[in-house]
């Protein structure tokens, strides 16, 4: 309770509306009063006209405790990551990532090792994605570790991508595999029980390498956006997979103001990964749709452009794009129908 409060006025738990709602409610008073401002909130970056480019700006803020927990992530992964998830949000606009700013708050707890370790994966993320460290900010806090990095990219102005351009008979096509992440997060999941338990145990990680290494160090897909310009595609709509496929299609088919149906038996799922979700008897599929952090690359794509990826390895295309009264859907292996929900990452539960 604060000196400030006033108790007749309403107060409304911000897990009444959830992340996106809350953001919708935040920003929606807001007017663009420049006219450089070419696209706000509401897709993986913002747009600002830079003359005969688009320059694209993304944020992302990890907390420690509740996007990662230290005794399990390596610092040095955690800086790696970070960078690659917002590297991800700029491919994510068909754009090319050159900056980033990192700012941390740190408490007292942590090392001046401990930050060299988190920077070392920054500047290792840096060398693989190709963008320059330019700025950040350095601040104490009373407890923990919270990072925030901002990617600034850049992109042709008629190659840009938005979530909002998918037509109806579009193709969906995802890049890589999905679900591997969070089944890595399962296996670390389940090893912090286990050494909670029994200190002296050692954690089994062996037989897990593909799933860990997607959950720890994931990829931004910079080499996609390169292969589409290669084979002259540019998507009608974009998106990054980090709350989970289902999410992210909800993301596209709203912005689009379409529907969508794809197939269970399409969904690109990796060997390592079916095995490890048969270990944990959760559904691979299940773990693709929902479980996020996978940072591949979600796209649609007129059918003109089929030809040109259909026999590429690394797309894989799993349904399409319908009018928007067909609603979302999913088509099971068994030919039931199911509507898509966003069981994404809901961080105010
Ligand atoms: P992503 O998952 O691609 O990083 P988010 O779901 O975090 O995207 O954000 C969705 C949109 O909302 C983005 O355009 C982002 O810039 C904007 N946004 C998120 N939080 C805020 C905030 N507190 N104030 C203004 N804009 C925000
Ligand atoms: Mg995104």
């Amino acid at each position: 309770m604060s000196i400030l409060e006033d108790k007749n006025q309403p107060k409304t738990p911000i897990s009444e509306l959830g992340e996106f709602k809350l953001i919708e409610h935040i920003t929606k008073d807001f007017v663009a009063k420049n006219s450089n401002t070419v696209y706000g909130v509401g897709d993986d970056c913002a747009v600002i006209d830079c003359g005969d480019k688009y320059q694209l700006v993304s944020t992302d803020m990890l907390i420690e405790g509740v996007h990662f927990d230290l005794s399990y992530t390596p610092l040095k992964h955690l800086g790696y990551k970070l960078v690659a998830v917002n590297v991800s949000d700029v491919c994510a606009m068909n754009g090319v990532a050159q900056q980033i700013t990192v700012s941390i708050s740190i408490s007292n707890r942590f090392t001046l090792e401990s930050i060299e370790e988190l920077y070392l994966g920054i500047r290792l993320a840096c060398e693989a994605f190709n963008v320059d460290l330019v700025g950040g900010d350095t601040t104490s806090s009373m407890s923990g570790i919270c990072i925030s990095v901002t990617a600034i990219g850049q992109v042709d102005k008629d190659k840009i991508v938005y979530r909002k351009g998918a037509k109806e008979n579009d193709l969906l096509v995802v890049s890589g595999d999905l679900g591997s992440a969070y089944l890595g997060l399962q296996v670390l999941e389940r090893e912090k029980q286990v050494f909670q338990a029994n200190p002296k145990m050692q954690p089994d990680l062996h037989n897990n390498d593909y799933v860990l290494e997607r959950q720890l160090k994931p990829e931004a897909r910079i080499d996609v956006v390169k292969l589409l310009a290669k084979k002259n595609i540019v998507p009608t709509s974009m998106i990054d997979v980090s709350d989970g496929l289902s999410s992210e299609l909800l993301h596209i088919c709203k912005s689009s103001k379409v529907g969508c149906a794809i197939y269970e038996d399409k969904l690109p799922i990796d060997f390592a990964a079916m095995t490890s979700a048969e270990e944990f008897k959760i559904s691979a599929a299940t773990c693709a749709l929902n479980g996020g952090e996978d940072y591949e690359l979600l796209f649609s794509i007129s059918q003109n452009d089929y030809e040109k990826l259909k026999d590429d390895p690394d797309f894989t295309i799993i349904g399409h794009i319908t009018d928007p009264s067909s609603g979302t859907a999913f088509i099971a292996k068994d030919n039931s129908r199911h509507d898509l929900i966003a069981q994404g990452w809901n961080s105010f539960d």
